[in-house]
């Protein structure tokens, strides 16, 4: 017997109507080097149906690539929202690759217009020649570009809005993403409506962000990047107001759009808390309006969920990745949880999270056996759900990721009986030893609480006896000191003995990768040939 519902598209197109019919009077606030610019979602539906007006007159076919270069601020958010609802698909280019790799990126998913921000025009200038199926570029903000390039606003002034938005198939291409690719090529991932969709409900579920009408957003994580985790989408889906920093990603700048615009709700990757951590233990901010901050893309120290705490902010990890939309778990505490001790507490939220409805996983060992959840046994993650990706766009290297209906994701995890997943690390970045694994991403989160740490970052070193040992390349705070050996000390009665490093070495600053994130490949390349005090 077949269910009797409607089989209604899940398009964008719903959330923008519910921002048209439901939020009008919300508002949308831009950090620009202009100032703050703010205006309401009538306005913003009103510019976005101008812009799909223009895009259509001007030749953009549904399924056509429309790239976006730029920060987050409303006229990204407007694009965010005219380019697939006509049909097309919004390609969001991460500002910052390195120039072959985004040569690659526009040709690879062969753009046809790339909208860019005045201010970035040191990046495009150079490389746009060879952008070689881009038709045509248009510039936001008043700066000058040497790209040849039409105005935003000249390029939507003569248009009336669109009436009416061309029927979408749900299954359509929405958007498009490169993964930053650790090594080779970036690989483009194709997000559909419905995954769009289904991905703002899951996201808008009580225990992932839950945003509700009164909330008010910070999108600090951009726009470039795995479609700012879902905020522009979901926030608009629940009518939250809106808040984008622009270029202003110093913490100061945060802290100050936090405290003056009463955001409730931000996520960002740790890099940005750690800096915002640093700045509030310097600067006093009202943020009492806060109720909640969540961290990702990279294991959140546990030190910084009891700082963010003990400063009255509840910081909860979060855990995907470019291919899953991203969001797959947020690290919340349950309440069977909740009258447990302080220890046990920090305990579990220093976890990566449980799953939120929609997504699926299983880990599995090297050779694919399933293994159990009891918060011991490690293995590859594997995920599956509507808006876990299928395939790759275009690449010859699909066949490695995509097996039986499920994402194998790279990353090394535990799962408790609870159901929170614990990232060990990345199957690359474990440390080899012994025929063992050590998770570096463990060595550092201890290591990060010590008091005289900044950042720490952990590599394996090869090593005559033991194939690799682990070396912790740290970041001390301004005006604090600590020796290799305090460091080492420290971690015993938090570690088993054979993960200790066998040398730590301190740097001015731990490389990061063109979303903020450790780059361990870049530190692999300056200590290769480090010579550890064990080895013979
Ligand atoms: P990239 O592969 O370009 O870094 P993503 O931004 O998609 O792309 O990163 C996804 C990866 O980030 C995950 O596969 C995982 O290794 C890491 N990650 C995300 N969240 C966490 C977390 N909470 N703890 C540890 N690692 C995380």
């Amino acid at each position: 017997m077949k269910g009797l519902m409607q089989d209604f598209p899940l398009t964008i197109q719903h959330i923008m109507w519910r921002a048209e019919k439901l939020f009008r009077e919300k508002e949308i606030v831009s950090k620009l080097p202009s100032g703050l610019h703010r205006y309401t979602y009538a306005e913003f539906a009103e510019r976005a149906r101008r812009l799909a007006a223009a895009l259509i007159d001007s030749g953009v076919k549904p399924g056509d690539r429309v790239a976006t270069f730029a920060w987050n601020h409303y006229r990204h958010h407007e694009l965010y929202f005219a380019v697939p609802c006509i049909g097309a698909v919004l390609h969001t280019l991460n500002i910052r690759l390195f120039p072959e790799q985004l040569i690659y990126i526009a040709n690879h998913a062969e753009d046809r217009f790339v909208f860019f921000d005045d201010s970035l025009v040191s990046v495009l200038d150079p490389i746009s020649a060879e952008f070689t199926t881009v038709e045509r570029f248009i510039k936001m903000g008043e700066g000058d570009s040497k790209t040849e390039s039409v105005d935003y606003e000249e390029f939507i002034r003569s248009y009336d809005p669109i009436d009416q938005w061309p029927a979408v198939d749900e299954n359509a291409a929405a958007g498009m993403c490169y993964t930053s690719g650790t090594t080779g090529n970036p690989k483009g991932v194709v997000y559909s409506h419905r995954s769009t969709v289904l991905h703002s409900f899951g996201v808008n579920t009580g225990n992932a962000n839950g945003l509700k009408e009164d909330d008010v957003t910070l999108a600090i994580v951009p726009m470039f990047h795995a479609m700012a985790w879902g905020q522009p989408y979901s926030a608009t889906m629940a009518g939250c107001t809106q808040v984008y920093p622009g270029p202003f990603l110093d913490p100061a700048s945060l802290l100050d759009l936090m405290q003056s615009q009463r955001v409730t709700v931000s996520a960002g990757v740790p890099t940005i808390w750690i800096g915002v951590l640093d700045e509030l233990s310097k600067n006093g901010y009202d943020l009492s309006s806060v109720r909640l901050l969540t961290a990702g893309g990279a294991a959140v120290p546990r030190s910084m969920i009891e700082s963010f705490d003990s400063n009255g902010l509840s910081l909860v990890q979060g855990w995907g990745m470019t291919e899953t939309s991203p969001v797959c778990a947020l690290g919340h505490l349950k309440s069977s949880l909740q009258a447990e001790d302080d220890e046990t507490k920090f305990r579990v939220k220093a976890k990566t999270g449980f799953l939120i409805p929609g997504v699926e996983l299983r880990i599995v060992d090297d050779k694919g056996k399933e293994l159990p959840w009891d918060g011991k046994s490690f293995g590859e993650i594997q995920v599956r759900g509507p808006w876990i990706a299928s395939d790759y766009y275009n690449d010859p290297r699909s066949a490695d990721s995509f097996m039986d209906g499920w994402l194998r994701t790279g990353d090394v995890a535990t799962v408790d009986e609870l159901g929170y997943l614990q990232i060990v690390d990345r199957t690359k970045d474990l440390v080899k030893s012994g025929g063992e694994w050590i998770s570096s991403v463990e060595l550092e989160k201890e290591i990060m609480g010590h008091p005289a740490v900044l950042e720490a970052a952990v590599i394996g070193i090869p090593h005559a006896k033991w194939t690799e040992r682990p070396l912790a390349c740290v970041v001390l705070r301004e005006k604090m000191e600590a020796s290799s050996d305090e460091i080492i000390a420290f971690l015993e009665d938090k570690v088993a003995k054979w993960w200790l490093p066998d040398d730590v070495v301190f740097i001015a600053e731990v490389p990061k990768t063109s979303v903020g994130k450790f780059d361990k490949k870049v530190l692999r390349e300056k200590f290769d040939g480090h010579k550890l005090p064990t080895d013979v």
